[in-house]
């Protein structure tokens, strides 16, 4: 049977099946066998060894198709990076990291803006502009109202995602809204868990709502706390570029070859920011991130 890592909790791993639900394994030989100590997230097959008490062996980790450090997940599909329209007002610096970093993952990423039923119209239409232009999917949604929650779970069905965000934007309210009675079952395995003496918040997956017909995969969040702020510092300042793909259309049309952008004369990318077809925003937040890791590797 093929199932995903959605928990794992000093030695045991619980694995969620679609349509049977989740069983508690051992992961025995698993390491001497394939040199890899399963993940959350991870794939695997398991062999069930009571379907009452529903426990197993995990027998196999199928190949990983990704891996992320922190938080410590396998196989993530894509990003949904949640910011609030308002309160708080968006921290677009932070927002650009995050950006930056999954870009370099080489994660997708949708941007969720989240309390669209206190902005104001012209800053929905701002943040709209700035983002959609650099080609992200963008949803303003209002957890309040319940705005435009089933676009976004249309697009979380079938895949494993991070959720990103800094806290007080709404990220819990929005999970409570695409969770289902699947979780309901994880929950009281978790409550199980939670008795234990573990204190510290390992990753897990959130399994969520399966509409009939939609998919035969799960659908899965990971929402780890630590995930709130980054620093851009394990890249070369001349890789930056690359994690703005708004840049992209202007590569190679500078006059100098390897233009980065920030002081070189005759660069498209800046005339492009004067003729207002980057954001400044953006650029802003590039020249910034740029400076820093210079100033980095001066030490
Ligand atoms: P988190 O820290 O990102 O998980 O944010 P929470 O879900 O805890 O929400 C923070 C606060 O914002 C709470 O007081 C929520 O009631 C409120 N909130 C969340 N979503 C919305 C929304 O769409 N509209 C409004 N007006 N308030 C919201
Ligand atoms: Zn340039």
């Amino acid at each position: 049977m093929q199932g995903k890592i959605v928990k794992g909790i000093a030695g045991f791993y619980y694995v969620h099946v679609v349509e049977s639900g989740v069983y508690e394994c051992k992961a025995k030989g698993i390491f001497r066998k394939d040199g890899v100590k399963p993940l959350v997230g991870d794939n695997v097959e398991i062999e069930v060894l009571d379907e009452d008490t529903k426990t197993g062996n995990i027998r196999e980790i199928l190949t990983r198709k990704n891996e992320l450090i922190r938080p410590a997940v396998a196989n993530i599909d894509q990003a949904l990076v949640v910011f609030a329209v308002t309160k708080p007002k968006p921290h677009f610096n932070l927002l650009d990291r995050f950006l930056v970093m999954m870009e370099q993952k080489k994660i997708p990423v949708i941007l969720c803006f989240n309390k669209s039923d206190i902005a104001k119209e012209d800053d929905i239409s701002k943040m709209e502009e700035v983002y959609r232009s650099c080609g992200y999917p963008v949803f303003f949604t209002s957890a309040k109202e319940g705005w435009n929650i089933g676009e976004v779970k249309k697009i979380l069905y079938g895949k494993t995602t991070v959720l990103a965000g800094p806290s007080g934007v709404g990220k819990s309210s929005l999970i409570n809204l695409l969770q289902s009675e699947v979780t309901m079952e994880t929950g009281s395995i978790s409550r199980k868990i939670d008795r234990g003496k573990h204190t510290t918040r390992h990753s897990e997956l959130l399994v969520l709502e399966e509409e009939e017909d939609i998919t035969d995969y799960g659908s899965y969040i990971v929402d780890t706390p630590g995930f709130s702020s980054l620093y851009v510092n394990d890249f070369e300042k001349e890789q930056l570029k690359y994690y703005f793909p708004e840049f992209e259309p202007y590569e190679g049309t500078c006059r100098f070859s390897g233009c980065d952008h920030v002081h070189e004369p005759d660069c498209a990318v800046k005339q492009a920011v004067e003729e207002g077809k980057i954001h400044k925003i953006r650029y802003d937040d590039y020249v910034a991130m740029y400076r820093e890791l210079q100033e980095k590797r001066r030490y």
